[in-house]
Order: structure tokens, then C-alpha cells, then sequence
């Protein structure tokens, strides 16, 4: 079935197709985190989003190449090195690995390629060199190259690909240095910054003098770098469209390395903003919510990222704590469901069920429509739950549905990572406790953690509704793996037999 998605370049749903000939590699870049901060939740929501993307093109048999970059040199990451008396890789280093943690703790697979813009700089000095030899770059009184709109037009090419600009407001000669800045201001913007005072120790020679990068063409040169100058997809939140990705294609395009007739990147893919609790994000209203602060208040990566999950990545969505109790809500339910069919299926292996995945392959086919996902998955436990509770499941059916789920997982990402659960499981004690709750275990529990866990819950769950039938039968499985349930004071717990 063919893959449609909304290209923001010709802002319309298309069908996709690799560049590659043989129509199996897809070339992917996500602008990545600057190391400056925590990433916050707004960032997850883009990360999480390309994690699906990326997971929903292998499943479609696609081989991706996916590469995020890291910024680890730009404005304010300068400014805090310089306010914090650090080094620039001493400050970058240890954010850098806190985003790897918070990646890995919403099971979002690692990219193929991370590369680090200041181990890029040779790259980037030799892509402002083809820019300034095609007179589309130049050297201003300030020391700092700048990239040139008006040549870059001059030369045929179209700024405002992403964005619809208007010209006419457009004051000749202006520009900007600094990395971020308004779309009213259409300015001519650093690729290469001279050296300044406040800049200390923080810089590299370049043919225009000691200096460093602006943060657009950190993105051209790596992208290009470790994707070829013509590549399938680049994503990124909504917020970076104008002028980051603009300038971009702008500083990509104007160097001249494509093939004659291929863009620099075929397809743009954009996720939509976040709210949280109804307003735009910001520390002074309280709203400001990094992945640790969630974990902190109890929550888990896999409650986070069906959270994200939920939403269409085209429409805004409003994250609020409310939504995140649903998660864990609506996990229970697809966990208690997984553990009855586990019961029923007893061992027997079977194939996926075939119109099941059919389903939902044609909703993510259609722009990744999760809404019509979601409905057809909690439908389909629906019914599960309404047979088994009859009955009427076969052994090889629930099997087979429980490798169908199996499959969907693969892109759905919602099993506990082992990094993740060893920070709730301490694997090298005897006896190990899940905090918040009062499930204890003993013995070895690396490997089989989350589904003994899970079964655990589940019986704990069938006692309390006193389904002891089903509490009985969860004991006998658990005995057939060789754990064995012991009812303590302090909570049940698993003794290996
Ligand atoms: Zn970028």
C-alpha cells in the first residue's frame, strides 16, 4: 500500500518515494537538541513524532538511514558556558548525555548518525567556501560572512520555499547575526561569526578569521554530509520551518551541489506546536515541563510517549497531567488484555493476524492518522476482551493477536527499555522492589522483568476484583515459567522455585 504524507514544500498529502532507485533507502534527518538545557516536552513531542516516523518506515520495509544532529555550539550555548566558568565540551557533554537518557526512557530508537556540529567544522568551512566562490556569501565590516538573499535570488534560486515571504518589506543590506530570529525580518544571516570578546576560548580559524559557525549551516553541512546533498526527508517542530530550515535549503541549494533538477531535500515534514495545560509552555507560568520532571512526579517514559502518541503530528495538542492519567489508563487496559491473552494463548505461537495489521497500516498510510490507529486498536481489544470473557477465544487465536500486537509494538515503541526499567528494578539485589507500588520480587529477574511484572499486576489486579479463577491461573503460569507468588505483609512477591 502506498505511504501518503503532508509535504509542507508543496503543502499537500503525497504519496512518498525514495530517491533511491531501487525505492528501499530513505535518507532521514531531524534537526536534533542544542545542548544548552534539559529538552523539554514541547522537543519530546518532535522526537517522539520522528521516532514513529522513522519505525513506521522500516515496518513498511524501507531501510532508513536516520541522522540527528547535535548543536553543540551556537548562541546560548556560548552564553552559558561563559555565565557557568566551564568548557564548552564539559557543558555540552553532560547535556548531551541527559538527552540520550530521556531518548532512551521514551524508547525512541537511537539515530544511525548523532553527529556533534564542532566535529563538523571542516565540513562547514568548505560549504561557506562553495557559497562564497558562487558570490552568494560575503565578508561584511564586521569580520562575520553572511549569506547573501539577494545574490542567493539573483542565482534563480527561491527563498521562502517552506514559508510564503513578502519581499516588499524586504530593506536591502540588512542582516543578522544572531541564530535565532523574526520572520518580519528577511535579513541576510551569519554562516560564519568573527570573534568576539565574549566568545572567551571558543573558536576555530577559518580562510575569514578565528570565529565559528552560525547555527543554520551546522544543519546543511551535516545533513549533507552523512546523507548526500540530495536527500528524502527532514523533519522538525513547526517552530524551526522560518527561519532555520528555510535558510537551509537556501544556504544548501545556493552552494550548487545537487543534481541538476533535485532539491535538497525532497520531502519536509513539520510537527505541530505543544501546549501544556492549555497555554504555550514557559517557566513563569509554571507550565514548563522537561521529560525528568514528569518522571519525577511518577510518571513513566511509556505513559509520555503514548501521550504524544495520541495527538496527530500536524495538530497542535494540549498536554496536560489529566491527559497523562488517561495514559496510564489506557496502558492498563492494553496490558491487562495482553496478559488475559497471554493466559489464553498458553505457549502456542502463531502468525499475526493479517486484517488486523491491514488496519492499521491503511490509517498510518493516510499521513500517519493515529486517531483512526487508536480507534481501530481499542475496538480491537474491545472485542478480544468481549470473547475471551465468553470463552470463545481459541488458544491459536490469541496467539495469533498477540503477534499481531507483537508488530504493531514495533512501532508503536510502548514496551518498558531495559535502560528504563533497570532505574526502577535494581537487577543486582536479592530481593528487588518496584517503588509506588507493592510488588516485590527475588531472584533473577534481568530479561524477564516486565513481563513478570506485568503478570504480577495482573494478579494482583484479578484478586482485588476477586476474579480468583483468573488470579489462580496467572499463579499457574507464573509457576510454569518457575517463579512462585509468596503473599507478604509488605505485598506479593516472586521467589524463583
Ligand atoms: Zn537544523
Amino acid at each position: 500500500m502506498a505511504l501518503k504524507l503532508f509535504n509542507t514544500l508543496t503543502r499537500s498529502v503525497e504519496e512518498f518515494h525514495p530517491l533511491d532507485p531501487s525505492g528501499k533507502k530513505v535518507g532521514m534527518y531531524c534537526c536534533g537538541p542544542t545542548v544548552h538545557d534539559f529538552a523539554h516536552i514541547g522537543n519530546f513531542r518532535t522526537f517522539v513524532f520522528t521516532d514513529l516516523v522513522r519505525r513506521y518506515f522500516e515496518f513498511k520495509g524501507f531501510e532508513v538511514n536516520h541522522v540527528m544532529n547535535i548543536t553543540d555550539i551556537e548562541d546560548k550555548i556560548i552564553k552559558r558556558v561563559r555565565e557557568n566558568k566551564t568548557t564548552l565540551r564539559e557543558f555540552t557533554g553532560k547535556y548531551e548525555s541527559a538527552f540520550f537518557e530521556d531518548l532512551a526512557a521514551l524508547n525512541c530508537l537511537r539515530p544511525n548518525q548523532t553527529p556533534r556540529a564542532t566535529e563538523h567544522i571542516t565540513e562547514i568551512i568548505s560549504l561557506i567556501e562553495k557559497l562564497v566562490a558562487r558570490g552568494i556569501a560575503y565578508k561584511a565590516n564586521d569580520g562575520s560572512v553572511y549569506f547573501s538573499i539577494e545574490k542567493y535570488r539573483g542565482c534563480g534560486c527561491k527563498y521562502g520555499q517552506l514559508v510564503k515571504l513578502n519581499f516588499d518589506e524586504m530593506r536591502p543590506g540588512e542582516r543578522v547575526s544572531s541564530d535565532e530570529y523574526e520572520k518580519e525580518s528577511i535579513a541576510d544571516f551569519a554562516l560564519w561569526k568573527s570573534r568576539v570578546p565574549d566568545d572567551g576560548e571558543i573558536f576555530w580559524p577559518s580562510p575569514w578569521g578565528e570565529g565559528r559557525p552560525g547555527w543554520h549551516i551546522e544543519c546543511s553541512a551535516m545533513s549533507m554530509k552523512w546523507l548526500g546533498a540530495s536527500f528524502d526527508l527532514h523533519l522538525g517542530g513547526e517552530d524551526l520551518m522560518f527561519p532555520h530550515h528555510e535558510d537551509e535549503i537556501a544556504q544548501s541549494e545556493g552552494a550548487g551541489v545537487q543534481q541538476e533538477g533535485k532539491p535538497f531535500v525532497k520531502h519536509w515534514m513539520h510537527g505541530a506546536h505543544l501546549l501544556v495545560e492549555g497555554k504555550k509552555m514557559s517557566k513563569s507560568l509554571g507550565n514548563y515541563f522537561t521529560l525528568r520532571d514528569l518522571l519525577a512526579k511518577g510518571f513513566n517514559g511509556p505513559e509520555v510517549r503514548y501521550l504524544l502518541l495520541s495527538a496527530h503530528y500536524r495538530e497542535q495538542f494540549n498536554f496536560t497531567s489529566e491527559g497523562l492519567n488517561g495514559a496510564r489508563a489506557a496502558l492498563a487496559r492494553i496490558n491487562d488484555c495482553l496478559g488475559k491473552l497471554r493466559e489464553t494463548a498458553r505457549g502456542v505461537v502463531a502468525s499475526a493476524d493479517p486484517a488486523f495489521i491491514l488496519e492499521i497500516e491503511k490509517a498510518l498510510d493516510n499521513d500517519l492518522n493515529v486517531a483512526q490507529m487508536w480507534g481501530g486498536i481499542f475496538e480491537w481489544i474491545r472485542e478480544l476482551n468481549k470473547q475471551m470473557a465468553s470463552e470463545g477465544l481459541k488458544a491459536e487465536q490469541a496467539a495469533s493477536a498477540l503477534a499481531a500486537w507483537k508488530k504493531l509494538n514495533g512501532i508503536l515503541g510502548l514496551n518498558m527499555p531495559q535502560q528504563h526499567l533497570s532505574a526502577f528494578f535494581d537487577i543486582n539485589s536479592d530481593v528487588v522492589e518496584e517503588p509506588g507500588s507493592s510488588i516485590l520480587m527475588q531472584g533473577d529477574v534481568l530479561g524477564e522483568t516486565s513481563e513478570l511484572s506485568m503478570l504480577l499486576s495482573n494478579r494482583n489486579a484479578a484478586r482485588k476484583a476477586k476474579d480468583f479463577k483468573r488470579a489462580d491461573a496467572i499463579r499457574d503460569e507464573l509457576k510454569s515459567k518457575g517463579w512462585v507468588i509468596e503473599d507478604t505483609p509488605k505485598g506479593a512477591r516472586l521467589k524463583k522455585l
